[in-house]
C-alpha cells in the first residue's frame, strides 16, 4: 500500500528580548539556577503582569516577514495546568485571538518552490525547567526560564516528508535570525519543534489518526524522528492494526519514538481571557514603522544573488541561509573576488572547517580580505589550486595573510619550466611500463604521471606546465 505523509509543525521560538514577558527579570542564558526570578515570574499571589512591548514588536515583525495578517486587536488567555516548573498553575498564552494569522513560508525542494501555510503565530510565556538527577532520586526546578517570551508558530498540515519539514525549519530559523528576534539555538532550546504526523492511503481524502512528536532538538533529530514515525505508522496500517492518537517522545539515544501520553491523559486547559491584562490594540502606523525596519530577507536575497552574481540557485540558497554568511560573501566580492569562485570556497573548504569545529562564520579568524589575497596568488600563478587548500586551512587556523603563509612555508609554485622538465624526465624514466600502457591506449594514465610529478614537487609544480610537458613527451 502506498501512503501519503501529512505533517504539521508547532514551533516555539524564544524571543531575544533583554527582559521577560511580564516582568523585568533578565533572560540571559546559562546563569545560576533561580537567580533571574521575581515575585511576578514565580507566580506569587497578588502580583500583576506588565506586557513587554519589545516582545509584541518581535512577533509583529515575524508575522510581516512570513506574510501574515496582523490582528489589530488581540488578547492574552490563561492556559491552566499544573506542573512543578509552572508555579502559577497557569501559563499566559493566546487562544482565540493570536497576533498573526494566515501566512506562509516558501521552501525550495528539488529547485521547485513550495508554500507551507501558517495557521497562526502567538505570544506566550515559557515555563521553567525540571532537572532530574541522573543518579539518585532528587529533582530540581530552575525558574530562570519562567516567563521568557515565547513565540508559537503553527503550520497547516502542508508538509509531505521529513525532508520538507527540515527544509521548512531551516528556512524559518534563517528568517528569525535575519530579523534578530530569536537566536535559533536548538541545542540550548531557544528554538523547539513539535510535529503532528499522520499517514493516509494515496487516494484517501480524510486525514489518518495523528500522533504528536516532541523533543526534537536538532535538524538531524527532526528528520530521524519523523522517518521513524512514518515507518512505524506504515507498519501498523499494513498489519491492519489501529494507530493510537497519542503524544510520543523522540529518544535520540535509542533512535526510536516512545509513547508519552495518550489522548485520554491529555490536558483540558480550560482557557479563559487573562483578567490581569488588557486586550492589545495594534496601531496601523506601528505596523508600518516596523515594516520599514525589516532587512532584506533570505528569499529576496537569494533571488538577487542569482541575478546579480549569476550564481546557481543551490549556491544562492546556501549563501543566504545565514545573514552573516551572505554579508561575508558580498564583502569578498566587493574586494575583488570572482563570485562563483568565492562561493565555491565558502561552500566547500570554509564550511567544512567551520562544521568540524561547530563554529559560526563570525567566530572564524579568516576574513574576506584573506580569501581575496589568496585568490590573487592563484591568479598570479604564485600558488596552485591544490596548494591553496593548504594555505586556506592555515589562514583559517592562524588568521595570517595568504602571502605571509606562502613565504613562511615555502609554498611558492614552481613555474620554472626547465626545473619541472627535469622532474618529468625522472618520473618517465622510472615508469617505463606505464609509458608502454599509455602508448597502447590507456589515456587515463596521464593522471598517474601528473600525480607522480606532483608528489616529487610536494604539490608545488604548476599543473598547467606539468600537463603540457607530459603531453609533449608522451606523444
Ligand atoms: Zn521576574
Amino acid at each position: 500500500m502506498q501512503y501519503e505523509v501529512v505533517i504539521g509543525l508547532e514551533i516555539h521560538a524564544q524571543l531575544l528580548t533583554d527582559t521577560k514577558m511580564f516582568c523585568g527579570c533578565s533572560t540571559k542564558f546559562g546563569s545560576e539556577p533561580n537567580t533571574q526570578t521575581c515575585p511576578v515570574c514565580i507566580g506569587m499571589p497578588g502580583v500583576l503582569p506588565v506586557m513587554n512591548k519589545k516582545a509584541i514588536e518581535y512577533v509583529i515583525k515575524t508575522g510581516l516577514a512570513v506574510n501574515c495578517e496582523i490582528s489589530s486587536s488581540n488578547r492574552f488567555a490563561r492556559k491552566n495546568y499544573f506542573y512543578p516548573d509552572l508555579p502559577k498553575g497557569y501559563q499566559i498564552s493566546q487562544y482565540e485571538l493570536p497576533i498573526c494569522e494566515h501566512g506562509y513560508v516558501e521552501i525550495v525542494d528539488d529547485d521547485k518552490p513550495k508554500k507551507i501555510r501558517l495557521t497562526r503565530i502567538h505570544l506566550e510565556e515559557d515555563a521553567g525547567k525540571n532537572i532530574h538527577e541522573e543518579t539518585g532520586n532528587r529533582s530540581f526546578v530552575d525558574l530562570n526560564r519562567t516567563g521568557i517570551p515565547l513565540m508559537e508558530i503553527v503550520t497547516e498540515p502542508d508538509i509531505r516528508s521529513s525532508k520538507e519539514a527540515v527544509g521548512f525549519m531551516k528556512k524559518l530559523r534563517g528568517i528569525l535570525r535575519y530579523l534578530g528576534v530569536c537566536d535559533g539555538n536548538m541545542e540550548q532550546g531557544s528554538l523547539r519543534c513539535d510535529a503532528n504526523i499522520s499517514i493516509r492511503p494515496l487516494d484517501e481524502k480524510e486525514f489518518g489518526v495523528k500522533t504528536e512528536l516532541k523533543n526534537m532538538n536538532s535538524f538531524k533529530f527532526i528528520e530521524k524522528a519523523l522517518d521513524y514515525e512514518i515507518k512505524r505508522q506504515q507498519k501498523i496500517l499494513n498489519d491492519k492494526r489501529k494507530i493510537v492518537q497519542e503524544t510520543r517522545l523522540w529518544n535520540s539515544g535509542k533512535g526510536i519514538t516512545e509513547s508519552m501520553r495518550s489522548k485520554e491523559e491529555a490536558h483540558d486547559y480550560r482557557y479563559f481571557p487573562e483578567p490581569d491584562l488588557v486586550p492589545v490594540e495594534i496601531d496601523i502606523s506601528w505596523i508600518k514603522d516596523l515594516k520599514n525596519t525589516i532587512v532584506e530577507l533570505p528569499d529576496v536575497k537569494r533571488k538577487r544573488f542569482v541575478n546579480q552574481y549569476n550564481l546557481p540557485e543551490h549556491d544562492a540558497e546556501l549563501l543566504t541561509s545565514e545573514l552573516l554568511m551572505a554579508e561575508w560573501f558580498e564583502q569578498t566580492v566587493k574586494l575583488g573576488g570572482e563570485p562563483k569562485i568565492v562561493s565555491n570556497w565558502m561552500m566547500g573548504d570554509f564550511t567544512k572547517l567551520l562544521n568540524e569545529e561547530n563554529k559560526s562564520i563570525e567566530e572564524s579568524l579568516i576574513k574576506p580580505k584573506h580569501l581575496v589575497g589568496m585568490l590573487q596568488l592563484i591568479k598570479k600563478n604564485t600558488i596552485s589550486g591544490k596548494i591553496a587548500k593548504t594555505v586556506f586551512e592555515e589562514m583559517y587556523k592562524t588568521g595570517k595573510e595568504a602571502d605571509t603563509i606562502v613565504e613562511e612555508k615555502g609554498l611558492v609554485q614552481i613555474s620554472d619550466e626547465a626545473g619541472i622538465e627535469a622532474i618529468v624526465n625522472k618520473v618517465l624514466e622510472k615508469n617505463p611500463e606505464e609509458i608502454e600502457r599509455f602508448k597502447a591506449g590507456e589515456q587515463k594514465l596521464i593522471g598517474f604521471f601528473v600525480g607522480q610529478v606532483m608528489k616529487e614537487t610536494k604539490g608545488k609544480a604548476n599543473p598547467r606546465i606539468v600537463n603540457e610537458l607530459l603531453k609533449k613527451k608522451l606523444s
